[in-house]
């Protein structure tokens, strides 16, 4: 193995200690940063990230709140909850755990977010926002895709970024924080032609797609910067991304694995963004 592997539970867990040590220091000054986590239904993985959240937010010293509603909650409310938690002192971020059940528009409830306690960075005001480049809130998972960037000591200035993926949640405003850090950024999606061309000229390829080790390590340029957002099961169960990590990491500079990459730093990233909402409200 060629790459050098960047360590996402060593990273966060680093992040989460220098918060800790913020959040010690605002409770000193009467400042207590809550997070309201919202989960609707028994969906087995939105279990898994709603512990890990609140375990986190007892690592930083973060209050938290759960509210786990059944599935056949209704959407008015859901909108009665968040209105409410908009309104609670204690609470500086709320953060409704994805996928909601059918019956309930996401849309309708994100927006119904206050803007200043998106931790999430999901409502149109904290997106536009991103766009022009004065946040307060940056969506968790491409923060933290930078911020492993920047663990393999790579200069995003001027580079060739490609990413694999456009969703509102990693892949847009993935593009955006690497423009704003003045990438050369390139954009694929399940229409985009010739992938493996444009890919092979990433200098930093950040692959957020959904589908178990697409990338090869023909798709790589030799010694790029390598992210694997994915989060997939392959064909005998185990967690996997979307690169496939044995070859390429023979191939890459860099590279994140799965588990161990992005999923910590996704979670590291709320923690940031839930002390920096309770300094803004
Ligand atoms: P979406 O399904 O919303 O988006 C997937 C994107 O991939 C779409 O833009 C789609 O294109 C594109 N795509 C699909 N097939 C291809 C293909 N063959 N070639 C090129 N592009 C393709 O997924 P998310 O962005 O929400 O998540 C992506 C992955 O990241 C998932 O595995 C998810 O589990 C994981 N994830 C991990 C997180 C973490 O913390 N580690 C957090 C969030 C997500 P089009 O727009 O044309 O349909």
């Amino acid at each position: 193995m060629t790459a050098k592997i960047l360590d996402g539970k060593m990273v966060s867990a680093r992040i989460k200690n220098e918060l800790a040590e913020e959040v010690k220091q605002l409770k000193e000054k009467g400042v207590q940063p809550g997070l309201a986590v919202i989960i609707v239904g028994n969906d087995p993985a939105s279990r898994v990230y709603v512990n890990n959240k609140k375990k986190a937010c007892a690592e930083v010293g973060i209050y938290s709140e759960e509210y786990a509603l059944p599935e056949e909650t209704t959407q008015q409310e859901l909108l009665d909850l968040v209105e409410k938690l908009n309104k609670d002192n204690r609470i500086s971020g709320i953060l409704v755990q994805l996928p909601l059940p059918k019956h309930i528009e996401e849309k309708t409830v994100l927006y119904a977010i206050d803007p200043k306690k998106d931790v999430d960075a999901f409502h149109p005001v904290n997106v536009g926002r991103i766009m022009i480049g004065d946040f307060d809130f940056v969506p968790c998972t491409p923060a933290g895709v930078m911020e492993l960037i920047k663990e393999s000591g790579i200069e995003v200035s001027g580079k060739n970024c490609v990413v694999i993926g456009r969703s509102n949640i990693v892949g847009k405003p993935q593009a955006m924080l690497l423009l704003h850090q003045n990438g050369t950024v390139t954009v694929c999606h399940s229409k985009t032609q010739n992938l493996s061309e444009i890919t092979k000229k990433a200098d930093i390829l950040v692959a957020a797609v959904g589908k178990a080790k697409m990338v090869t390590a023909d798709m790589v340029k030799p010694g790029a910067v390598v992210i694997d957002v994915g989060m997939n099961r392959d064909e005998n169960g185990k967690l996997c991304g979307d690169v496939k990590f044995d070859e390429a990491s023979e191939i890459a500079g860099a590279i994140t694995p799965v588990p161990g990459g992005v999923g910590p730093m996704t979670i590291a990233m709320l923690m940031r963004n839930t002390v920096k909402a309770a300094l803004i409200s």
